[in-house]
């Protein structure tokens, strides 16, 4: 029960751990997406107004650095941009901002942002072209990308493009801004699965192509999802990973956000790890409670027995006392109406002269010669089925289950000369030794109507054996 219901809580927190982790991954990919997509308008913007400048029919008039001035001052500033400018239709630098020939100089006519453009290859609804990452030597390597737009002649045709040079640092540290945990990745890949960064950063990585298996096509296909999840392993036995996504409009581009399962569950592996502890303790303390439990019950059970037993014996002789004597009668008694077959004899015995005894030699010898009287009954006797009791003062019976009335005499016999050959003095016993006498009766069904009777007649043959001179058994 209590498994049960750990397991359903545990299974229930994992969905909901899943739930917010594939939530939060969406808000960070939708915070990248909005920020690029927000920017490359602004870029675009910038370029549109770079295109319409430079068609102004006044620019043609201009000094050199007024044209400059005119055609590129304000867009300058913007921190990521790291060059303007535009080219002819033979691609041809027309103007340009002074970093552009150090970053990239031209001529363009055979660079894909110009040529994408001859032959009307630009992507979006806003004729934007965005070109594959670009290593440039400056004073140390940097990353870059060119945005162009294609210019056009009053009646439609080529005129060249204006370009625009953006540091892929905007990138870096647009994702550095955006709080992913160590382990997390967050990238950001073209259409055709060309990576234009990645956290953490790898510069080797930039301009690598991915490989795109069954799960990335779907999602980089034209008609796929705008955003997503999945989860996925980088390698066969690699760890698994959570994946969202969402493209960013006009640009080709997709975010990715990746996290481990592993920190994604890790609070929730912690959680496990404390039910389970606590399961197992609890497992722990119930088998030692139960084992303390099993084992006090043993211990009582044998002390209830041991009670049981001594409230069953008679203390003098360590035979059955009355009680359990009489219950054993009735016992023998019930099987033999259960049984037809059944049979069993009583022996009554009787100590001769007893009373003699105690008055010449004590009472204590009296009890030292009672319990002799008891070892010899109980040697006498050897069938696990046979109870010898102390029926009062120096009576004693002896029942002897399965056994007639040939067999009870033998056994009679047996106790007789056992006592005998003790030989414990009585002076004033005709014998001179303490000797007993027995009365001997079996089962008779046609004749015995209860157990009193059987006992009844046990007690009139021990009369017998007293009268015919003691020291004797008698039927
Ligand atoms: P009989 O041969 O006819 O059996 O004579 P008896 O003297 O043995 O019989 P009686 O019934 O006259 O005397 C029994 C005596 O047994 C009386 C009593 O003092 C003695 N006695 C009974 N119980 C005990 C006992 O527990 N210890 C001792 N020492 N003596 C007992
Ligand atoms: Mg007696
Ligand atoms: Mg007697």
């Amino acid at each position: 029960m209590t498994a049960t219901v750990s397991c359903a809580v545990l299974y229930q927190s994992h969905r909901q751990v899943e739930r917010a982790a594939i939530e939060h991954g969406a808000n960070i990919a939708r915070i990248a997406q909005r920020s690029i997509s927000r920017n490359v308008e602004l870029l675009t913007l910038a370029l549109d107004s770079l295109t319409w400048r430079y068609r102004h029919t006044q620019l043609h008039e201009m000094p050199l650095q007024q044209k400059m001035e005119f055609l590129l001052g304000e867009n300058i500033e913007a921190r990521y941009v790291a060059a303007l400018g535009i080219v002819d239709t033979d691609g041809e630098l027309v103007v340009g901002s002074a970093a552009l020939s150090q970053i990239l100089p031209g001529p363009y006519a055979q660079s894909d942002f110009f040529t994408a453009h001859q032959t009307h290859h630009a992507q979006g609804d806003t004729g934007l072209y965005i070109s594959a990452p670009l290593t440039v030597r400056l004073e140390r390597r940097m990353q870059v990308v060119v945005l162009s737009k294609r210019l056009a002649q009053p009646d439609g045709s080529f005129a060249g493009i204006s370009l625009m040079v953006l540091y892929l640092d905007y990138f870096r540290d647009l994702f550095q801004g955006l709080t992913l945990e160590n382990d997390g990745v967050i990238s950001l890949y073209s259409a055709d699965g060309l990576a234009y960064m990645r956290i953490p950063y790898n510069e080797a990585f930039i301009g690598s192509r991915l490989n795109i298996s069954e799960d990335l096509e779907r999602i980089f296909s034209p008609s796929g999802p705008a955003q997503g999840s999945y989860f996925a392993r980088a390698q066969q036995d690699g760890p698994r990973w959570l994946y969202t996504f969402a493209r960013v409009p006009g640009t080709g581009w997709t975010v990715f956000i990746g996290r481990t399962g592993a920190r994604i569950f890790r609070e929730w592996y912690n959680m496990l790890y404390a039910v389970l502890f606590l399961m197992a303790s609890f497992c722990i303390a119930s088998i030692y409670l139960i084992r303390r439990v099993r084992v006090e019950l043993q211990r009582r059970s044998a002390l209830d027995q041991q009670l049981e037993e001594l409230a069953r014996t008679d203390k003098l002789t360590s035979l059955l006392n009355r009680r359990a004597l009489d219950e054993a009668l009735a016992r023998a008694w019930k099987r033999a109406e259960e049984n037809p077959d059944a049979i069993f004899s009583l022996l009554f015995v009787d100590v001769d002269f007893f009373k003699l005894y105690n008055d010449t030699y004590g009472h204590k010898a009296g009890d030292y010669a009672l319990m002799a009287v008891s070892r010899c009954i109980v040697a006498a006797v050897s069938r696990l089925s046979d109870q010898s009791g102390r029926y009062g003062g120096e009576e004693f019976v002896v029942l002897l289950n399965g056994t007639d009335t040939v067999g009870a005499t033998h056994v009679a016999k047996r106790i007789i000369s056992a006592i005998q050959s003790l030989k414990i003095p009585h002076e004033r016993s005709p014998f001179d030794i303490l000797t007993v006498s027995i009365g001997v009766t079996s089962l008779l069904r046609e004749h015995h109507s209860s157990i009193e009777d059987v006992v009844k007649d046990a007690d009139a043959a021990l009369y017998r054996a007293k009268q015919d001179g003691r020291n004797k058994h008698s039927l």
